[in-house]
C-alpha cells in the first residue's frame, strides 16, 4: 500500500468532518433517538405535489428540465424569488442581484472562495453555525468569535474588536451571522443590535452575511427586519433556501447581493458544479407558483412551535438542577448548558449508549469553549421521541454530575 498520505495538498489537510454528519451516520446505524442533525420532519414533506409536478415536468418539458442551465440559474426562478422576497422586505433590484446555488451550503463555500485570502480577519457568532465555520476555514482566516446573548451578537464586545483591530492596522473583509432564529442557540437579534450592526459595519467598512434558513419558521411574533432589507448600501449578502421550507434533498438556495458580487460568485460556482439541478430548480418553481411553499410556511411554525413547546416542558420536568437552555422564538434548535464541571464531547459516547444524539457544544465555538453546552434539534424526532430522549439525556446529565462529584 503506498502512503497516500503524503500527495494531500495543505488545503486538504485543512478540511474537517462536520461533527454533525458524523454523528448523523452513527444515529441512523444505531436507531438512536437524534437530537443531533438539523433534519426538518418528513412528515411535512408535500410529497404529493413533488411527484405530481416531477412527472408534468419530464413529461411535458423532459427536454427542457433535464438539460444543464444557466450558473446563475433559472430565470424564472429567481423572477418567482423576486417576489417571494418582497414579501419580507427585501427589494431585489434585476436579476443580475440574485443567484441560485446548490443549497446554502455552497453559498457559504463559494463566500468564502471569493473573499477570504489566507490571514484575513472574518467575524463570527460565537457560537455560530458549524459548517460555516469549516468552510471559511479552509481559505485560512484568521476567525474572531463575538459573543452572543439573548439579543444577538454582543455589538458593544464587535466594537472593541473593531477597535483592536483597527489600531493593529487589520481590516475584517466580513461578519458572518445568523440573525433569525440562529442555527445553534435559537437566538433572533433584536432590531437594535441589527441597527448597531449595520452602523459598525458602515463605520469599519466590512462586509455582512446574512444567512437565512430558519426566518420563515418564527413561533412568537417578533418584530424584526432582515439586515438585507436595512441596507442602502450593498453591503448584506443574504443566504436562503428551500432547505427546510420545503425539502433539503432538492438542494436549492439563492444568494442576494451587489450585482458584482453575484459576477464573482456565478464565476466560481462555474467550477464547482455548472449550475445547480436543472430539474430541482423547476421543481422550486412550480411549488412557489403554485403557492405550496405558501401553504408549508402557514403550516411549519405550528408543527414545529408544538415539538419545541414538548422539549422545553420535557427540560423542565426531567433535567437537574444548573442546567440551562435557550428558549427559542424560531428555527430548529435548543442550546442546552451543563454546569461547568461537565465535558458535553466526552459524555456524547454515554448518551449515545443509552440512546440519545446530540451536537456537542464546542464545535460551534471559534476557540473550542462552550465544552459544557450542546446543540439539541426538536423539528426531526416525534413528540414521544422528544419526552423520551430528553428523560434519558437528563439521567446521562445526573449520572455525569454524581461522577464528578466523586471524583473530588
Ligand atoms: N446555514 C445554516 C445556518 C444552516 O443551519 C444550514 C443547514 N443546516 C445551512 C446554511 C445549509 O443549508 P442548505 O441545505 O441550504 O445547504
Amino acid at each position: 500500500m503506498i502512503n497516500v498520505e503524503k500527495f494531500f495538498s495543505q488545503l486538504t489537510n485543512r478540511l474537517r468532518a462536520s461533527e454533525v454528519r458524523e454523528l448523523l451516520k452513527w444515529g441512523i446505524k444505531e436507531k438512536v433517538i437524534s437530537f443531533g442533525g438539523g433534519f426538518p420532519d418528513p412528515k411535512l414533506y408535500p410529497i404529493r405535489e413533488i411527484v405530481e409536478i416531477t412527472r408534468d415536468l419530464i413529461l411535458k418539458y423532459g427536454h427542457q428540465v433535464l438539460q444543464y442551465g444557466t450558473t446563475e440559474g433559472l430565470d424564472e426562478l429567481r423572477e418567482e424569488l423576486l417576489d417571494f422576497m418582497a414579501r419580507y422586505g427585501i427589494e431585489i433590484p434585476s436579476l443580475d442581484n440574485i443567484m441560485i446555488t446548490s443549497g446554502s451550503q455552497q453559498a457559504i463555500d463559494i463566500i468564502g472562495r471569493i473573499f477570504i485570502d489566507p490571514g484575513d480577519a472574518i467575524v463570527v457568532e460565537n457560537p455560530t453555525y458549524l459548517a460555516a465555520l469549516n468552510a471559511f476555514r479552509l481559505e485560512a482566516p484568521k476567525i474572531y468569535g463575538v459573543p452572543i446573548d439573548s439579543e444577538g451578537i454582543r455589538t458593544d464586545l464587535l466594537e472593541e474588536l473593531l477597535i483592536k483591530l483597527k489600531k493593529e492596522g487589520k481590516r475584517v473583509k466580513f461578519l458572518y451571522t445568523v440573525p433569525t432564529a440562529q442555527n445553534p442557540t435559537g437566538i433572533t437579534m433584536s432590531m437594535r443590535r441589527r441597527k448597531e450592526l449595520m452602523e459598525l459595519a458602515e463605520e469599519y467598512d466590512f462586509l455582512i452575511v446574512e444567512d437565512n434558513p430558519y426566518g420563515y419558521i418564527m413561533f412568537e411574533d417578533v418584530k424584526f427586519k432582515h439586515l438585507k432589507a436595512m441596507d442602502n448600501e450593498g453591503r448584506v449578502i443574504h443566504l436562503s433556501t428551500f432547505s427546510k421550507i420545503l425539502v433539503p434533498g432538492l438542494r436549492v438556495g439563492w444568494v442576494i447581493a451587489d450585482k458584482r458580487i453575484i459576477r464573482k460568485m456565478v464565476i466560481a460556482k462555474q467550477s464547482l458544479d455548472i449550475c445547480t439541478s436543472t430539474l430541482s430548480q423547476y421543481l422550486c418553481y412550480e411549488l412557489l407558483k403554485r403557492g405550496v411553499v405558501d401553504k408549508q410556511i402557514k403550516i411549519l411554525p405550528k408543527y414545529y412551535k408544538q415539538k419545541r413547546d414538548v422539549m422545553l416542558k420535557a427540560l423542565e420536568q426531567y433535567m437537574p438542577k444548573g442546567v440551562s437552555w435557550t428558549k427559542p422564538v424560531g428555527g430548529l434548535f435548543i442550546f442546552l448548558k451543563c454546569p461547568k464541571c461537565i465535558d458535553t464531547k466526552v459524555m456524547l459516547k454515554k448518551a449515545l449508549e443509552k440512546g440519545v444524539a446530540y451536537v456537542p457544544g464546542y464545535a460551534f465555538y471559534v476557540n473550542g469553549s462552550g465544552r459544557n453546552t450542546m446543540r439539541l434539534n426538536f423539528s426531526y424526532p416525534s413528540e414521544e421521541e422528544i419526552k423520551k430522549g430528553v428523560s434519558i439525556l437528563a439521567q446521562v446529565i445526573k449520572e455525569e454530575l454524581k461522577m464528578k462529584i466523586v471524583a473530588k
